[in-house]
């Protein structure tokens, strides 16, 4: 079930990437969308945004805890040969450039202290991006948005208008044509009540970048389950929905590993007759897949770019090799040339000698 974001594009990429790096610095970087999650206050935008990535980093809680857009920079790096395997992957902030976190658990400690520097230590909320670069053999290069969600009433430090601030702060992310908006809806409300999937309508009418996500599918009133919403007869979706079961907070209290969790939401889909018979529809491993396809149908469409981009570069390249005279194929041909070049260039030799030629004079 180790199916993360990216997980089965990477070799795909790799490879492109080898073929097009010699080619030119431009062209060897494949953009990918970036995936944004939008969704209420405590919906579980971060803990889906961590399953999706496989690493636990993310500050998350039943209070605000994303106070600021964190942009999180996958950026693939292969592993050197030798290279110890727990320096095979880092974070860096773009504030603290130069300093490589490998303990993923210090990042989180740093995306708190930085979003208290900016946005104070009383649930004040601030649009300057934390921006963050995870290295790993095991991501893709892409951008993930994590965004702080919608709040109706002010608390704390919260300006009076704190709920405009924040939906200008997720369209100002998700308004980009780019973007792939993962609307999040906890599955203990009601869909028509959702605050993601107005936003992601607002930003994105015809629904071709929008996936639904029903978090909190084992917390749902008894005697209710989430089909409905999962087969779109609430507020239909063009790319669908899938249901996830995240961690809850006695799990975060506790430590509990993504692994275990992973396992868990596995079990309870299986246990489950409802669901069961919606597997594909179900899981954070599906919602992996759903993103790697559509990662995978956006490579399809700008391959037809780089080959007319490379074709266009090796058709320059070709014209300036032929400003350097005809092309030779055999020895023969080579050693004729040379020795055609080295008479012209002895007898301009000799003329200068004999003080003909100025040209030719080495001042
Ligand atoms: P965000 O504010 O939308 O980023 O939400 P978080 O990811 O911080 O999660 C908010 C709270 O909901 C945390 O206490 C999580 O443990 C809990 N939570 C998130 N997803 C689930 C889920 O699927 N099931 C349960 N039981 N709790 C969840
Ligand atoms: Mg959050």
């Amino acid at each position: 079930t180790s199916v993360t974001i990216g997980s089965s594009l990477i070799p795909i990429i790799n490879k492109l990437q080898d073929i097009l790096a010699p080619v030119g610095s431009e062209l060897s970087k494949i953009s990918l969308p970036q995936v944004a999650v939008v969704g209420s206050q405590s919906s579980g935008k971060s803990s889906v945004l961590e399953a999706l990535v496989g690493r636990d980093f993310l500050p998350r809680g039943c209070d605000i805890c994303t106070r600021r857009p964190l942009v999180l920079m996958l950026e693939n790096r292969p592993p050197n040969p030798g290279e110890d395997g727990t320096e095979t992957e880092w974070g860096e902030f773009r504030h603290l450039p130069g300093k490589r976190f490998y303990d993923f658990t210090k990042i989180r400690r740093e995306i708190q202290a930085e979003t208290e520097r900016e946005a104070g230590l009383n649930k004040g909320v601030s649009d300057k991006q934390i921006r963050l670069k995870i290295t790993s053999p095991n991501v893709l290069n892409m951008n993930l948005v994590d965004l702080p969600g919608i709040t109706k009433v002010p608390v704390g430090d919260q300006p009076s208008d704190i709920e405009s601030r924040i939906r200008k702060m997720i369209m100002s992310h998700i308004r980009q044509e780019k973007c792939i908006i993962l609307a999040v809806t906890p599955a203990n409300a009601d869909l028509a009540t959702s605050d993601a999937l107005q936003l992601a309508r607002e930003a994105d009418p015809t629904g071709f970048r929008t996936i639904g996500v029903i978090t909190k599918l084992d917390i749902m009133d008894r005697g209710t389950d989430a089909s409905n919403f999962l087969l779109g007869k609430v507020v239909p979706l063009k790319l669908g929905y899938v249901g996830v079961v995240n961690r809850c907070q006695e799990d975060i209290n506790k430590n509990r590993s993504i692994a275990a969790a992973l396992a868990y939401e596995e079990k309870f889909f299986c246990d489950n007759p409802v669901y069961s018979s919606l597997s594909d529809r179900c899981g954070i491993p599906q919602l992996a897949r759903k993103l790697n396809q559509i990662l995978e149908q956006h490579i399809r469409i700008v391959l037809p770019g780089l080959k007319t981009e490379l074709n266009c570069q090796m058709h320059t390249i070709y014209k300036e090799l032929q400003t350097y005279g005809k092309i030779m194929e055999s020895k023969t041909d080579l050693g004729a040339t040379l020795l055609n070049i080295l008479s012209k260039y002895c007898e301009a030799y000799t003329a200068m000698l004999d003080g003909k030629n100025p040209e030719m004079s080495t001042t």
